[in-house]
């Protein structure tokens, strides 16, 4: 009896006592999130009633809230009890600056759409002040949806880098290299010093990785990729380029280099650890094994495949060979047409199973990680984002659960992809800053963007004639 009680003594001390006394003072941090924290890490981890705390711009540690609130002080608390708590979704191909662009000519071929309308379009109306306006108007639309890592390609990067750090966001921003006179620079020489300025500038910024974007093997000559890729690798940045996004590309390939274009960027000595792969649809067993031992990364677009009839990515047999592949919207123009990943998300596991007539062809599991630490590996970024760990930086984003469409909910991955919308998205941090608060905008103009978009909307039909 005396033994039982003593026993019941340290059994009291340990579990009441000790986190109060045993420990000392609380160690304090910036912020701390409660919720139902889905961490994405290597075990899918899932904490019921967890929290998140947030020191500067990372994750200080994640685990269960009673646990976390004994152990810390901090000076803000979001409490998102009964809510989800993500990491934030990571937009893995777009063009941003196109947002300004968006309708303005759709169900139309890609090559009728490029050549009738964008690049027309894109002469007549590209400079650095709509690049800006563009990338303005897609950060709130982006913020909205979740999306806290982008990457990009377009013009005047360094514009698009600027109003991506103003509005708070990650972003991996490549300046666009096409052997014809762009709208930015009007010949390859001027490309790569614009470039190498603009790596020059953004290097070890916390925010901003800058890259260089070769368009893809169909715009871009031999030297051009080989010039782009060798700059890339003096700076250490990544290599952003369109791969396989079609059938002529393929065929213009085998006719032209005798090979894949995946072989033929192998050949060339362009594909390596740093290079994210846009599309990746007309790829054969050679040319994904190829993308494994290179470490490639690849983004799948199911809206811009289905919307431009691309084709399939064959996602399943890509993930299988050991390859990342995360989630991008491309577009937001003639191809999508908008930055929702959430949708993303749900038609890349739709796509998959009815590409393979098979509703195990890609679970929601799979789709989710695809959004988050998979797409975080395509950009070769997991050390940093994608999932909820200590020591990563602090992007997360709450997901409310009130809406009809959230309840009941028996699995939560499927709840993400299936059956929650962006504009369940409340509450948004990038880098330990908060960006979005119970879906207030707080780093972006957003009427001064979406009436500057009017404006636009004006202007670029009259530049083309069409009112
Ligand atoms: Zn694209």
């Amino acid at each position: 009896m005396k033994n039982r009680n003593s026993w019941l003594l340290v059994c009291i001390f340990q579990v009441f006592l000790f986190p109060l006394l045993g420990q000392g003072p609380k160690e304090s941090a910036d912020t701390i999130v409660t919720g139902m924290v889905v961490t994405m890490d290597g075990s899918r981890s899932i904490y019921d009633d967890g929290a998140v705390v947030v020191a500067g711009d990372s994750i200080l540690a994640v685990g269960p809230r009673a646990e976390i609130a004994a152990r810390y002080k901090t000076r803000q608390t979001i409490d998102a009890r009964g809510k989800l708590v993500l990491p934030g979704f990571i937009n893995g191909h777009t063009h941003v600056p196109m947002t300004l662009f968006r309708g303005l000519h759709d169900d139309v071929t890609l090559n009728d759409w490029l050549h009738k309308y964008i690049f027309p379009a894109e002469a007549k109306n590209v400079n650095e002040e709509f690049v800006r306006w563009g990338t303005r108007l897609a950060a709130a639309e982006q913020i909205r949806s979740g999306i806290t890592t982008f990457a990009d390609m377009y013009y005047f990067e360094d514009a698009v880098a600027e109003e991506t750090k103003k509005a708070g966001m990650r972003g991996v921003l490549g300046e666009t290299f096409i052997d014809f006179p762009a709208p930015d620079n009007k010949s390859n020489a001027a490309m790569l010093a614009y470039t190498e300025k603009f790596l020059q500038k953004w290097h070890g910024d916390p925010l901003i990785h800058a890259a260089p974007a070769p368009h893809s093997i169909y715009t871009c000559s031999q030297k051009t990729l080989q010039d782009t890729a060798a700059l890339a690798r003096k700076y250490h940045a990544p290599i952003l380029i369109h791969v396989a996004e079609m059938k002529k590309e393929l065929d213009d390939s085998l006719k032209n280099n005798g090979t894949t274009p995946v072989q033929y960027l192998d050949q060339i000595g362009v594909l390596g650890p740093d290079v994210v792969a846009a599309h990746c649809i007309y790829i054969d067993e050679t040319d994904r094994k190829i993308l494994a031992q290179r470490q490639v990364g690849c983004v799948h677009n199911p809206s811009s495949n289905m919307m431009l009839a691309s084709g399939v990515a064959p996602v399943t047999e890509t993930r299988a060979a050991g390859v990342a592949v995360g989630l991008g919207t491309d577009g937001p123009a003639g191809s999508n047409n908008d930055l929702d990943l959430m949708e993303e998300i749900d038609l890349a596991a739709k796509l998959a199973k009815i590409s393979k007539m098979s509703p195990l062809a890609l679970n929601a599991n799979a789709v989710v990680g695809m959004a988050t630490i998979e797409g975080a590996r395509a950009l070769h970024m997991e050390k940093e984002i994608g999932s909820l760990e200590k020591g990563k930086k602090a992007d997360l984003i709450v997901i409310s659960l009130d809406e009809p469409n959230a309840v009941p909910m028996y699995d939560v991955y499927a709840q993400i992809a299936y059956a929650l919308k962006a504009s369940d998205v409340e509450t948004v941090m990038i880098g330990g800053r908060l960006v979005m608060k119970d879906h207030k905008l707080l780093t972006v103009d957003e009427e001064a963007a979406i009436a500057k978009a009017r404006e636009y909307e004006k202007s670029v039909a009259a530049s083309l004639g069409m009112k």
